[in-house]
């Protein structure tokens, strides 16, 4: 039977390039966005596509309960800001945060309960550098943080019972996410990294995919780096 996969954010960059390569490989995929347009991938495909917002945390214990058991989670929906620390809403404080943190947490909670009756189950978060070396967008390095230690806590309660739960942390992605980045802010980036280029979404996709399917179960509560050898300073 084919094997079943949801991701969030699904529809677009880092998610679209893994929807493809689960299509590709024969997996049902469920996906979790706020639109879809210009999706590409229909029923025909075995992509299945709900509307809605993660921000909305409270409803996903329902959303999750009407999906039913799936075999994998990618919990990879997100945004970044580029808002001063100094001139942060409250309104944008708590979307981000809870798109970035609150959400992917209660997904792995909702999701893990059948996983855990299964006693199997891959689950891959999508965390950042930002998480690890710090970002201008101090609420987004917060919430990525937050997900790099969500993971690895995740793993000592989950593990045990057949799940296995990693993440990855992409430097910077040529998505739509840094595509509102102007060129000199970009080349900071790079030089502020030690990279001369940007990861392609395929790259990060990859590895979730490989994390998510082959990877051996022993590497578990990780998060791998993809970062061209990224170093902060
Ligand atoms: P993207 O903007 O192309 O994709 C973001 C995805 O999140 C979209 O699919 C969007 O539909 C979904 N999303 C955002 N808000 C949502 C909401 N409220 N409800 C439902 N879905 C929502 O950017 P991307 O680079 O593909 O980002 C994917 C993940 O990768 C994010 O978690 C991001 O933080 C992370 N990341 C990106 C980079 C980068 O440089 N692009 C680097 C490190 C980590």
């Amino acid at each position: 039977m084919r094997k079943t996969v949801l991701i969030t954010g699904g529809n677009k960059g880092i998610g679209l390039e893994t929807t493809r390569l689960f299509v590709q490989n024969n997996y049902k995929v469920i996906t979790i966005a706020r639109d879809y347009n210009n999706f590409e991938f229909n029923k025909n495909d075995n992509v299945e596509k709900i509307e809605y917002d993660v921000s909305n945390v409270n409803g996903i214990k329902d959303l999750v309960s009407k999906i039913g058991h799936v075999d994998i989670f990618v919990n990879n929906a997100g945004i970044m800001n580029s808002i001063p620390y100094d001139n942060y809403s409250e309104e944008n404080r708590d979307k981000i945060m809870k798109i970035n943190l609150y959400a992917p947490i209660e997904f792995i909670i909702q999701v893990s309960k059948s996983m855990i009756e299964a006693g199997t189950g891959r689950i891959v978060n999508t965390a950042s550098i930002a998480g690890q070396i710090g970002h201008p967008d101090i609420w987004y390095g917060a919430s990525k943080a937050g997900i790099i230690n969500a993971t690895k806590s995740f793993s000592t309660l989950l593990g045990p019972k057949g799940i296995v739960i990693n993440a990855v942390a992409p430097g910077p992605v040529e998505t739509n996410m840094m595509a509102v980045i102007p060129e000199q802010r970009k080349q900071s980036i790079k030089n502020s990294v030690f990279t001369d280029r940007f990861a392609k979404a395929e790259e990060v996709a990859k590895t979730i995919y490989w994390l998510a399917t082959e990877c051996p179960e022993y590497i578990n509560g990780t998060c791998i780096d993809i970062n061209n050898g990224a170093f902060p300073r």
